[in-house]
């Protein structure tokens, strides 16, 4: 009888852990594809996979980017592009240092890991206690997931591959190191999470709103047909850079007249959110990071204002 249930249990396990994401890339364009992730918060259930990952298949390899949330998820990442292409991942464009994007690079150790030199030092100085972090948030399916260190440094301009040319803008809002891909061969943007789209964004790393709204300007100046956001569906027309206007300029009005007011960090949290961002997931949750992250520097504005 142990032994049964033993085997039952083995069987199950077994099965989980071989599939425990399951992974469904959806082709976007011209050789791109898409895996994309819950508009949750990090949990058990969903493993970390509330990202937006892609790849790009070249004549000669598969460029991804992102690695997604945990060795496990690059494992079947890996199966999953397999099942598509013979060809190898031979590079990894990391979009920034936040653990959902890049932990799971460990599971393709023939590839170049590359990313914006700034983005290597976050992940050299806050890489590891972000893991430790996901794994008290995500729990088991993290198992033996490690940072791996980008082994290449990206710069703003075109990235000349084998047949195969990439723009690559250097931007600051979400993370202050942000990189987003543009493919001038199908039109596609990897917006990375400089675009939240039907997901609150997450404002724990933004330098200020204004730098973020001056990024969405610079990615709606680009000639794309596809928007891939780091978080929510992908978008063939301008909706996810309307809502990040809108719900980006709705926080920074809210903290400037609140700090004018001399607002209560806790009456802020609780604003009601606008009728117009119900679709949005998470909206009160990260209202309530989003005040104490910037609450305190629009505080300080104000009075410096004051006192010029
Ligand atoms: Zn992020």
């Amino acid at each position: 009888m142990l032994r049964l249930f033993c085997s039952i249990f083995l069987l199950g396990y077994c099965l989980t852990a071989h599939a425990m994401y399951g992974l469904q890339p959806k082709q976007v364009a011209n050789n791109t594809w898409v895996l994309e992730g819950s508009t949750d918060n990090f949990s058990n259930e969903n493993g970390g996979n509330i990202v937006n990952i892609a790849f790009i298949v070249t004549d000669v390899e598969v460029i991804l980017i992102d690695s997604g949330p945990s060795f496990a998820y690059g494992r079947e990442l890996a199966t999953a592009i397999a099942k598509i292409t013979d060809k190898p991942v031979g590079r990894i464009l990391l979009t920034h240092h936040h653990p959902d994007h890049m932990l799971g690079s460990q599971a393709f150790p023939g590839a170049r890991i590359a990313a914006l030199a700034e983005t290597a030092q976050l992940m050299q100085d806050e890489g590891d206690a972000m893991a430790e972090n996901m794994y008290r948030m995500v729990g088991d399916r993290m198992r033996g997931t490690e940072v791996v260190m980008p082994d290449t440094l990206l710069e703003a301009g075109l990235l000349e591959l084998d047949n195969y040319r990439l723009q690559l803008l250097q931007l600051r809002g979400h993370t202050n190191a942000d990189l987003a891909v543009f493919d001038p061969q199908t039109g596609v943007l990897f917006a990375g999470d400089l675009v939240f789209y039907q997901r609150a964004v997450s404002t724990a790393h933004t330098p200020s709103i204004a730098t973020w709204l001056e990024d969405i300007e610079t990615l709606a100046a680009l000639p794309w047909k596809v928007i891939i956001p780091g978080h929510g569906p992908v978008a063939r027309n301008d909706a996810p850079l309307q809502q990040m206007r809108d719900y980006l300029g709705w926080l920074d009005q809210l903290l400037t007249t609140a700090a004018a007011q001399g607002d209560d960090m806790n009456n802020i949290m609780r604003t009601p959110i606008p009728k117009r961002f119900a679709d949005i997931n998470l909206t009160e949750y990260e209202l309530v990071r989003t005040v104490n992250h910037l609450y305190p520097a629009y505080e300080k504005a104000y009075w410096q204002q004051l006192s010029e």
